[in-house]
């Protein structure tokens, strides 16, 4: 039996188990070069054909914005052309807040049965298999940040929020009064397998995070795809909306999407620490100064929308210097060292991201980042402690911090130039990826930072 066959196989038996469970529909999943999670739904009793056959979607999707417009790169575009989405079944999950549904990501493949040159999720799966094949294992999550506003009855998506807890920002007082909706978020969560790891207000009015347990890196990215639409879920379920917009109103600390890495070689973590000191293993510092090093080029992956960069400000904790520090919320690479006898050992943190990058994009742009480090035996300059935004110019010019790029047409450039980068994502979806952040530039220039917000607010 041909692996599609097998796997027709089992989705037999796993589409009679969600039959059984009362669910008639299964949405296909995968998330464009936009960070949008697009989708094809299918009836639980046309999963099996969906696993063996694949479920058509056009390639012009890959050039969408977040506006939904429709861009073209040199490879993409246009009405023709077919693809296949293929969906995972390990990651198959009934949806708690979504009763009658469940839920799977999907792998594109051309009509014959080959990869899509542009599927970001095979793109994370083909990094992880590089670092795999390099003798690294890693571990990653990303922390969700979002904002929870009273649905607007009428059209005032746009206009000001209206918040249903104004308590402090990390204030018990926040979790009290909404503790039913927030226990909703964590249950759902955990009954569909994700393990929640903790859950808080954050700073911004409105605003809460939760982080879920590492996991690889492509599990990583299907997690927080499931974590988003879980909580907007939840969030309708309670008269709510979620935003989870880099900039929910311009001018406000905004929602980032962190990325956290753990680097193990066969099963030993690369981040050690002792009773009275802490080290990290010569291939995590190559790892981790190839990261630091591609920076300004992984913007435009982490943070692809004009939006984005109205979070990145000076101490406004998204990390917006390219510089390293030990537990420093304001470096853009933040070394977290685990405790002793913490089996995870220590990590890192991109900090950076938000939730409108493509998380399969970000992940394996991370993977080629720090493999290319470890090639090129890249080092680490010093860490920097403190926050380099109250630094005069020259002193962070002493110190050799650079700001990261301030706009995304900066970033875009940047990634343009990457050879590595380049070659790791492959000419057509790095042309993608490229079409699609020089028309968000395009569509937004004429916007004002208050209206981007505000058209952006509701898009991812
Ligand atoms: N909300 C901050 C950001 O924009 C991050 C806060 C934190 O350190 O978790 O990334
Ligand atoms: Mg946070």
């Amino acid at each position: 039996m041909g692996a599609r066959a097998e796997q027709r196989e089992s989705a037999v038996q796993s589409a009679a188990r969600l039959d059984a469970e009362g669910v008639g529909n299964v949405a296909l999943t995968w998330v464009d070069n936009a960070g949008i999670s697009r989708v094809k739904t299918v009836p639980t009793r046309r999963l099996a054909d969906a696993v063996a056959r694949g479920v058509g979607m056009s390639p012009v999707f890959d050039v969408f914005t977040s506006a939904d417009g429709i861009t073209a790169s040199d490879h993409l575009g246009g009405p023709d052309g077919d693809l296949r989405l293929f969906p995972d079944l390990d990651r198959l999950t009934i949806l708690a807040a979504q009763p009658g549904w469940a839920w799977a990501p999907a792998d594109r493949y051309d009509q014959l049965g080959r990869p899509h040159p542009a599927c970001q999720r095979l793109f994370a799966r083909r990094m992880a298999e590089r670092a795999a094949a390099a003798g690294l294992e890693l571990r990653m999550g990303f922390e969700t940040e979002w904002v929870v506003a009273r649905a607007p009855q009428g059209p005032a998506d746009a206009g000001e929020l209206d918040y249903p807890t104004t308590a402090p920002a990390y204030g018990m007082a926040r979790v009290v009064a909404l503790s039913d909706y927030l226990r909703d978020v964590t249950e759902a969560l955990t009954v569909q397998g994700v393990e929640v790891l903790q859950l808080h207000p954050e700073y911004a009015p409105g605003q809460f995070e939760v982080s879920t347990a590492p996991a690889d890196p492509v599990r990583a990215a299907d997690d927080v795809v499931l974590v988003r639409e879980t909580i907007r879920a939840v969030s309708a379920r309670h008269g709510l909306r979620a935003s989870f917009a880099p900039s929910v109103v311009a001018g406000e600390v905004g929602n980032g999407c962190h990325l956290h890495l753990g680097l193990y070689r066969d099963g030993t973590s690369l981040h050690r620490a002792a009773d009275t000191d802490w080290s990290l293993a010569p291939d995590a510092v190559a790892f981790l100064a190839g990261v630091l090093d591609a920076l300004p080029a992984l913007l435009a992956i982490g943070c692809p929308s004009p939006a984005s960069y109205l979070r990145l400000q000076p101490s406004h904790w998204a990390g917006i210097y390219q510089c390293w520090g030990v537990e420093n919320r304001e470096a853009a690479l933040r070394l977290v060292i685990g405790a002793p006898d913490d089996p995870d050992g220590g990590h890192a943190e991109v900090k950076p991201f938000d939730a409108a990058a493509n998380p399969y994009l970000a992940v394996g742009a991370v993977i080629a980042a720090g493999l290319h480090g470890i090639d090129t035996t890249a080092r680490l300059p010093a860490p920097q402690t403190g926050d380099p935004g109250v630094l005069g110019v020259r002193e962070r010019a002493r110190r050799g911090i650079v700001r990261l790029p301030a706009t995304l047409t900066e970033a875009a450039d940047r990634l343009e130039k990457s050879a590595p980068l380049r070659e790791a994502l492959g000419e057509v979806l790095h042309g993608a990826v490229l079409a699609v952040r020089r028309a968000e530039e395009a569509h937004y220039a004429a916007y004002e930072p208050a209206e981007i917000a505000a058209a952006t607010r509701w898009c991812w």
